[in-house]
């Protein structure tokens, strides 16, 4: 799933799902997923961000180009990239697991 380039389904073939904003619902809403590997699309306002944001943040870091490299060949290994399936949250769980493992003096 992680290597699947998303496509979504046509309009009239969209799924009613809850929509939630900040962890609160708001109601049910019309949501997309993906033809090839059914993942419904994150419709959230909590978006996923591309992978140059991070990588971006990673520039800013203490930390050495070496350990720079195996955080973004980690994330890039686990999907973080799928704009598509994760919001922004999630997004940033697993970009500070990643950054603690390989970084241990940042916080
Ligand atoms: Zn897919």
């Amino acid at each position: 799933m992680a290597d699947c380039k998303h496509k979504s389904c046509g309009a009239g073939e969209k799924v009613w799902m809850p929509y939630e904003v900040k962890g609160r619902r708001r109601g049910l809403k019309p949501h997309s997923y993906c033809v090839h590997c059914g993942v419904v699309k994150n419709i959230s306002p909590d978006r996923a961000k591309p992978m140059g944001f991070y990588t971006n943040k990673l520039a800013r870091m203490p930390i050495t180009k070496v350990q720079l490299r195996l955080v973004v060949k980690e994330l890039e290994c686990v999907g973080f990239d799928d704009t598509y399936s994760l919001t922004g949250s999630e997004q940033e769980k697993i970009f500070n697991s990643v950054v603690q493992k390989y970084c241990k003096c940042v916080q």
